[in-house]
């Protein structure tokens, strides 16, 4: 039975208030069987995030402060309380985005270097949001000790070196619907190098959707797609892929 595990999604969009429960059947019955839930953007999200892996034992929440909203005042006592909570696996998406350069570099590493000092407190791992930033992510990694409690880079966007390095710092890279479009060739080769058991699959929905959907809006019943091109690439049959990337998402998240 396919198992796959979408280990980054946005349930509580706005994209989704229409249809959130049937996304969710959706994924469930494509075989997308486990989900985490990314709770970002302020105590209102954070919470819908949170209800949701309540409501549903098959889907896990985050909380953090995406480096987007680093001008956005957050407090931190709360993000400490939401970090605790027993449903939520992981802290973040944290990190740095200097493509979109929409809050200072400064306020970003602050947020950032703060919430690496969480993931160890509360001994949750990191999930790191970085465009345009690797080397500055994975500075401030080394610099803060984040080897001790790991993470993963999502949406992973740098070359094979990049992904060997991260492996030394006992991090993981979580791959999008983008590996699947046309142009995308050096994505690919770059997955291909990249182990098997560093690697998990997401889909950052509502953005993302893997081809034949590209440009549409993104669910989870869509990754079953992401995963059959990262079988392709590893040799595997898609039950293989989803049985050995859902397995290290449990061991990721402290699930098994
Ligand atoms: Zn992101
Ligand atoms: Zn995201």
């Amino acid at each position: 039975m396919l198992d796959l595990f979408d280990t980054h999604t946005h349930l509580d969009a706005d994209d989704f208030d229409a249809d959130r429960d049937l996304v969710i059947s959706r994924a469930r019955q494509a075989g997308v069987r486990r989900l985490v839930t990314i709770g970002i953007g302020g105590s209102a999200a954070t919470r819908a995030a949170i209800a949701l892996a309540e409501k549903y034992d098959f889907i896990w929440a985050s909380a953090g402060v995406h480096p987007h909203d680093a001008k956005v005042p957050v407090d931190l006592t709360e993000l400490r309380q939401f970090a605790a909570h027993p449903r939520v696996v992981a802290i973040g998406e944290t990190g740095l985005d200097y493509f979109r350069d929409w809050a200072p570099k400064d306020l970003q590493e602050q947020w950032f270097r703060a919430q690496v000092k969480l993931a160890l407190e509360i001994k949750k791992p990191i999930i790191i949001h970085s465009r345009e930033a690797g080397q500055d992510c994975l500075r401030i990694l080394e610099e803060e000790g984040a080897s001790a409690i790991g993470g993963v880079f999502h949406c992973f966007s740098e070359d094979a070196a990049f992904a060997a390095k991260l492996r030394e710092i006992n991090f993981l890279i979580s791959v999008p619907g983008s590996v699947t479009f046309k142009k995308a060739e050096a994505l690919r080769a770059t997955i291909k190098a990249v182990p098997l058991e560093q690697i998990m699959l997401e889909t950052d929905a509502p953005y993302l959707a893997p081809e034949p959907n590209r440009g549409q809006r993104c669910e989870s019943a869509l990754m079953v797609d992401t995963a059959r091109c990262l079988a392709a690439l590893k040799g595997l049959s898609l039950e293989e892929l989803g049985t050995i990337t859902t397995a290290t998402a449990m061991k990721f998240f402290k699930l098994i």
